[in-house]
């Protein structure tokens, strides 16, 4: 059998955009960035979420040139 073909699980903090921050386990051995956890994801909140939707759709819209939108709109 060989050895050291699995990935070893470190533990990892994961830092949301909303401030908070948890740790979990990931192979990726490096923290992690996230703009959405289950502290402030409006599943969880019931609330609407601060973070900038419109915004990112804009961006979005803008990188793509809006064809996504056209394609997938009838
Ligand atoms: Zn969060």
């Amino acid at each position: 059998m060989k050895q050291k073909i699995h990935p070893e699980y470190q533990q990892v903090t994961v830092t949301c955009a909303c401030g908070n921050s948890f740790h979990t386990r990931s192979t990726m051995c490096k923290d992690i960035r996230v703009e959405i956890c289950s502290a402030c994801h409006p599943f969880y909140t019931g609330k609407q979420k601060f973070v900038d939707t419109a915004g990112r759709v804009e961006k979005f819209q803008r990188k793509y040139g809006g064809e996504y939108f056209k394609r997938t709109k009838k």
